[in-house]
């Protein structure tokens, strides 16, 4: 069993959660989050740009678990970042997954490249309306993903609530340190995306010899280093060994010095450019 943060507007988020990216709507996504569930994952990550949300409710559905034990997560995509634009998003999302409720919803990029000239009042808008679904009980916890420092700062002119989470890429060798910074000292949990590399990390030298020193897999070497450094990992499988492998792994104790080398791990792919990327 994972335990939980508690974010800076008090409500908890379990410590890891299950990756959707990829996993395509139909029986991909709905039995892989139905293993995740079975394994023991209590936190589901999807988005509206992932088009598995349909899929992804289903299987919260019929899992058998009671709402209340699971914290589902959905996103905003960039074609939504005004006040209207982000009510029509979230009632199309929480109807796809058959939800009264998320517990967290998230802009999910901060700078799309239709809004580029006024992307800080695309996401001020798009954050007030937010705020009003928080206080509706359309969703619990409200927060961002991909933002840089510069991003968080334009939102919190106008923001009434501090994000409760920033969402952006991590992995051995891709840590992003400004922008850690600022989320540890204004309390905003980090979650990590791709933290397992979106699957490069397989293939490094040095990942296998530290699974081979911790007598465990390069995925649960990741995972640990995650958690070490205060991250909320999202690792993503569609595969019932994996899934349960990629949870196992809260008993690693890393040195140190290991989880100082995973975070300069060479030859990692670093994190997207939010404000020049082609969408
Ligand atoms: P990831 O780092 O979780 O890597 C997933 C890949 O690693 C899988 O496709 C599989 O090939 C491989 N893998 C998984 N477990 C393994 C194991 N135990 N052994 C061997 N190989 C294994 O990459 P991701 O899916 O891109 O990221 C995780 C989650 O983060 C996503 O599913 C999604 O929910 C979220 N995400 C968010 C954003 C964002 O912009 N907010 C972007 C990407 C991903």
């Amino acid at each position: 069993m994972v335990s939980v943060y508690t974010m800076n507007d008090g409500l908890t988020i379990p410590k890891v959660g299950f990756g959707t990216f990829k996993a395509a709507d139909g029986e991909e996504a709905y039995q892989s989050t139905l293993e995740a569930i079975k394994a023991g994952y209590r936190h589901i990550d999807t988005a509206a740009y992932y088009r598995n949300e349909e899929s992804v409710g289903r299987a919260i559905k019929d899992s058998g678990i009671a709402r209340d034990e699971l914290f589902v997560t959905t996103k905003l995509w960039n074609d939504a970042h005004s006040y209207e634009g982000a009510k029509a998003a979230l009632a199309a999302s929480l109807e796809r997954l058959q939800l009264d409720y998320v517990d967290l919803y998230l802009i999910h990029w901060p700078n799309p490249k239709a809004i580029r000239d006024h992307w800080q009042e695309g996401n001020a808008e798009a954050w007030r309306y937010m705020e009003e679904a928080q206080k509706a009980g359309l969703i619990r916890s409200i927060g961002v993903s991909n933002f840089l420092v510069h991003h968080l700062e334009a939102l919190a002119k106008t923001a009434k609530v501090t994000p409760a989470v920033n969402q952006i890429r991590l992995a051995p060798g891709c840590y992003q340190e400004e922008v850690v910074d600022y989320c540890r000292k204004h309390d905003i949990v980090i979650e990590a995306w791709g933290p397992l590399g979106q699957g490069e990390i397989f293939s490094n030298a040095d990942m296998k010899a530290l699974a081979e020193k911790y007598d465990k897999t390069v995925a649960q070497v990741a995972l640990a280093w995650s958690l070490y450094e205060g991250f909320l990992p999202l690792p993503k499988s569609v595969h019932k060994d994996r899934i349960k492998e990629n949870l196992d792994f809260t008993d690693i104790q890393l040195s140190a010095e290991d989880a100082d080398a995973i975070r300069h791990l060479a030859g990692a792919t670093p994190a997207p450019d939010p404000d020049t990327k082609d969408f």
